[in-house]
């Protein structure tokens, strides 16, 4: 579980052909890492992938299966928001509940899950607090909490620590890292940040203008970049 492969994946805004033909393979358990400037389009990417936009064409296969058409809630992906996604009327323990009310599963198992969850992210102290209470990297794990008691086959995040500041984003790519390996689903980690992609990927993948310039492991496109772009991006000597 957590394969995601797309084929000839297209989206047109309006005029404005964002994502012209990608093709991409995920592997189950892969840490994948999308990387690119500014208005790229590695969030219409993740989105597409999410079900949160329909592609303008081509195929998006999802552990075998065709999910093109499917509803988001079907895909078996969890997004992650950055933190200020949270409900701030409701405890930690509600936050991290709410996907699972809203599934109508019943309340001893979610207590279950969620004292599973906060276990996993270091919570289970903080659970009777609001999210106003917690600092920023404990607010992110609510975030990713929300997430992981749905026991998604692939996490999917979009520039999650890109509000917190410097020291604490080191911190949170660590926890992100090891949180990987222990849970060892597929994520796929939206950023615009060449350390944070070096650093957390398995495999990267290099978009320039909606289109994939590279895609490969840190170290190949370290000492292999396929052209300047990737070169001058990844910031290697090339
Ligand atoms: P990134 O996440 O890499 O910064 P985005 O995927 O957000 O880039 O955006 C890629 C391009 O698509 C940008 O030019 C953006 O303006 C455009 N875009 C994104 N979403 C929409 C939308 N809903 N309507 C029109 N244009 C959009
Ligand atoms: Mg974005």
């Amino acid at each position: 579980m957590g394969s995601i492969t797309l084929r000839n994946v297209s989206k047109v805004f309006g005029e404005a052909k964002v994502i012209p033909s990608i093709d991409l393979d995920i592997n189950d358990g892969e840490f994948v890492v999308f990387v690119g400037p500014s208005g790229c389009g590695k969030s219409t990417l993740l989105r597409l992938i999410a079900g949160l936009e329909d592609v303008s064409g081509g195929d998006i296969i999802i552990d075998g299966q065709n999910a093109t058409d499917a509803a988001p809630a079907k895909r078996g992906l969890a997004m992650v928001f950055q933190s200020y996604a949270l409900y701030p009327h409701m405890s930690v323990r509600s936050n991290i509940a709410f996907p699972l009310k809203m599934a109508g599963i019943d309340k001893a198992e979610i207590d279950r899950k969620v004292a599973d969850a906060a276990r996993v992210l270091n919570l289970t102290d903080y659970l009777e607090r609001k999210p106003r209470q917690l600092s920023g990297g404990q607010r992110q794990r609510v975030a990713i909490g929300r997430a992981i008691v749905r026991q998604p086959s692939a996490f999917l995040f979009d520039e999650p620590l890109s509000n917190l500041d410097a020291a604490l984003r080191v911190n949170m790519r660590l926890e992100i890292s090891e949180l990987h390996q222990q849970l060892k689903t597929t994520m796929i980690y939206v950023t615009h940040d060449q350390v944070e992609a070096m650093t957390m990927a398995d495999k990267i993948v290099v978009l320039n203008r909606g289109n994939i310039e590279q895609v490969g492991s840190p170290l190949d496109l370290y000492r292999k970049p396929a052209n300047l772009f990737v070169a001058g991006f990844i910031g290697s000597p090339r």
